[in-house]
């Protein structure tokens, strides 16, 4: 897989971090994006020391002059662009009836608004090039729903049935489009939760143990590589066995 070129989303730290850095071991040329510019630069930094040209942008995903710009600068510097990961993601957890507006858009503007704007980008690159690969980082709670989570799980809901609709638009340009749904996974996301809903979530867990995020930047690997080039629009859990 030597010198790829593979742009990570949500990038700087927590599982987009981890996937970056399995790609940067595959030796592919990297391009990590995120909203903080610091610790963009500081991964990016962190990154290239495998060995690989690692490129950091401050990049906002729901803002689609910011994301066009990203490919027309990840273009600039590599060329190419093999494959995508739509990682970054936020929650703002509560009960649907305290929700506010702003607690259901900021987070259906970064899960799936920013899923669509990075998409749409980088298959107007793929479609060109006949070739590639999108991994969209979708959540168990997307396909059973959570209490607290109605944005969270709307969102991701929706990032997997955007994965299907572009797996069966760009299939036949050479492109794959699958998604993962991660459980839980040991990150600052999941850092917060009280140690009663950690403790609920084990309970639901078959292996017993939380994921971690290179539990999760395996299987995306796996799936932005050749051995899986007759999958697409696909929903792999990583989960421990909570959710079948
Ligand atoms: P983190 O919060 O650790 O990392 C997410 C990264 O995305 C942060 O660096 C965050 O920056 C960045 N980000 C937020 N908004 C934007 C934006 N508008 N543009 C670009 N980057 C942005 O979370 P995780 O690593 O835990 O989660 C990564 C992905 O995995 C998310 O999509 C999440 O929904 C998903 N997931 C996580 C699970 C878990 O258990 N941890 C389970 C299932 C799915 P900042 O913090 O500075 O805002």
């Amino acid at each position: 897989m030597s010198q790829k070129v593979v742009v990570v989303t949500g990038a700087a730290r927590g599982i987009g971090r981890a996937i970056a850095e399995k790609f940067g071991q595959l030796g592919f040329n990297i391009v990590i994006c995120d909203v903080e510019k610091d610790l963009v630069a500081a991964t990016a930094k962190e990154i290239g020391k495998l060995g690989v040209k690692a490129l950091g942008m401050k990049v906002d995903v729901t803002q689609m002059v910011e994301v066009e710009n990203l490919f027309e600068k990840t273009i600039a510097a590599y060329g190419r662009v093999d494959v995508l990961v739509n990682n970054a993601g936020i929650t703002r957890d509560t009960l649907l009836i305290r929700m506010q507006e702003n607690d259901w858009d900021a987070v259906i503007a970064v899960n799936l608004k920013g899923t669509f704007n990075c998409t749409k980008a980088a298959a107007k690159i793929m479609m060109k090039q006949r070739t590639g690969a999108i991994v969209n980082i979708a959540s168990v709670v997307g396909v059973m729903g959570n209490v607290g989570q109605a944005n969270y799980a709307a969102s991701k809901g929706g990032v997997i049935s955007l994965t299907k609709s572009a797996a069966k638009e760009l299939g036949s340009r050479g492109i794959t489009v699958n998604a993962v749904a991660p459980g839980y996974i040991e990150t600052d996301m999941t850092k917060t939760l009280s140690a009663e809903v950690k403790q609920a979530f084990l309970n639901l867990i078959p292996l017993k143990r939380p994921g971690t995020p290179e539990d999760v930047a395996d299987v995306v690997a796996f799936l932005a590589s050749p051995a899986a080039r007759y999958i697409s629009g696909q929903v792999i859990h990583i989960d421990g066995g909570m959710v079948m």
